[in-house]
């Protein structure tokens, strides 16, 4: 590990709707639908890895862990009426089969991740998680506070 994570991840679903509201609130306001608008969760989980590929005295060749922190974001329009894009909970529970397959595993096991980058696992991760009635937008593993690889084959 190249670091300690000394912020906290969104724990409080209300801050998180808070924060989207603000953010899409003048759009609301003229009655329009469609909005460049996306939303965010945050997850966490635990899991030991080693990259195989590196230099044998690579300190990434070593057995080490992470507390990976994982940002699922996704876009779509605004219902008229809810104001949302889709409730959180729809995002979590996308995130709920994956969480259990990497949660305290050791992740070159898994299939697929035989060599466990951060940059793999968010590609992992974007082609497995499937939310109803938005659109994934990006996948973003932090391995550390200052260290993420973001995935997004859609964009520009
Ligand atoms: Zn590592």
């Amino acid at each position: 590990m190249r670091g300690s994570c000394t912020h906290k991840p969104t724990s409080s679903r209300l801050t998180a709707r808070a924060v989207a509201t603000i953010s899409t609130g003048a759009a609301l306001i003229s009655g329009r639908t469609t909005m460049p608008t996306e939303i965010s969760r945050q997850f966490r989980f635990e899991a030991a890895h080693r990259l195989p590929n590196v230099p044998p005295d690579h300190k990434c060749a070593r057995l080490h862990g992470h507390s990976f922190q994982i940002t699922i974001v996704v876009g779509g329009d605004v219902h008229p009426e809810q104001g949302w894009i889709i409730d959180f909970a729809k995002i979590d529970e996308a995130w709920a089969p994956l969480h259990e397959v990497l949660d305290h595993r050791y992740l070159n096991d898994i299939e697929g991740l035989e060599n466990p980058t951060s940059e793999i696992l968010a590609r992992w991760i974007w082609e497995r998680i499937s939310i109803p009635d938005a659109t994934l937008r990006s996948v973003v593993v932090h391995e550390t506070c200052n260290a993420a690889a973001h995935y997004r084959p859609d964009a520009p």
